[in-house]
């Protein structure tokens, strides 16, 4: 595939970067992963304000202005052979000639984009959903950037991985933050709960366009604080994310969540977000 480094497009096999960056050294960078549909970007100005959010609040001067930024995107999905792609964007502060901790004086952040086929829920997954386990949220408290130093949500996600599980479910203090790579919504009596957005969470591009579909249709739900035992509780839990969509779990901590098949509310949410997929796609 072609990847962007610092100006060049080229094979992502040729792509080379110092042992020096501090994306390396430290985890110190911003990130975003943009899923294209028919070779169109979704909620591109949405992740492009959240990068700009990310690097502000690391201190990390944003190299690129909105409009480079989606036009350097558009020229990757243009490179790639794939219609539906998954774009990876980072910036790290770049590379300095000493390990410090503290930032380098002058500032040249490294910037690399790549992209792969976007890789939806099988249908096998949509009609049964998947197995979570919970996890205590060990992570820090500045959950709401989107950084590169993702070791606890590593860590996290190898726990469901390692018993045959798609997702990890984190609670903090006895509240559902969210999932080691998703946020995450319930169900109780027809209504759809989430938690507000904080520096315990990542605020979710796909978070967002579930809640604007939850307004637009007239469906039931509250933004709010969400007890862990409420959710060991709840008819229906999904996942969101860029790349899962909108994805129901179906055991919790091997314990059926609900009837154990993906619910009512899901399934409609879910034909609700790939409706408006396409007709963003078409538009
Ligand atoms: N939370 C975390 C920790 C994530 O890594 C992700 C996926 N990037 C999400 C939530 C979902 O965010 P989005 O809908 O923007 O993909």
């Amino acid at each position: 595939s072609i990847c962007y480094l610092d100006g060049q497009y080229l094979p992502l096999e040729q792509a080379r970067v110092s042992p020096m960056d501090r994306g390396f050294l430290f985890g110190d960078g911003g990130y975003e992963v943009i899923p294209v549909y028919s070779r169109r970007p979704f909620r591109l100005e949405e992740h492009i304000v959240r990068l700009g959010h990310t690097l502000a609040a690391i201190g990390l001067p944003d190299p690129h202005s909105a409009a480079e930024w989606a036009a350097i995107v558009r020229e990757i999905v243009a490179r790639n052979d794939w219609q539906d792609q998954s774009v990876y964007l980072q910036v790290t502060r770049g590379a300095d000639d000493k390990r410090n901790h503290a930032f380098p004086a002058e500032v040249r952040p490294t910037v690399f984009l790549m992209s792969d086929a976007l890789v939806t829920p099988s249908v096998a997954q949509l009609e049964s959903g998947v197995a979570a386990v919970s996890a205590a949220d060990f992570r820090w408290l500045r959950c709401d950037l989107k950084t590169i130093a993702l070791l606890a949500n590593c860590l996290l996600r190898q726990q469901a991985v390692a018993q045959g599980c798609a997702e990890t479910i984190l609670f903090r203090d006895g509240f559902l933050t969210e999932g080691a790579a998703s946020n995450i919504f319930i169900v109780r009596d027809g209504v759809m709960l989430t938690p507000p957005k904080s520096h315990l969470m990542l605020p979710g591009i796909t978070y967002d366009v579930v809640l604007e579909l939850a307004q637009r249709h007239g469906l039931a739900h509250e933004v709010r604080e969400i007890l862990e035992d409420e959710v060991r509780a709840a008819d229906e839990i999904w996942m969101t994310s860029s790349t899962k969509e909108v994805l129901a779990i179906t055991t919790l901590d091997g314990r059926p969540v609900g009837s154990g098949r993906p619910g009512p509310v899901g399934r409609q949410m879910h034909a609700w977000y790939q409706d408006f997929k396409n007709t963003v796609m078409r538009g």
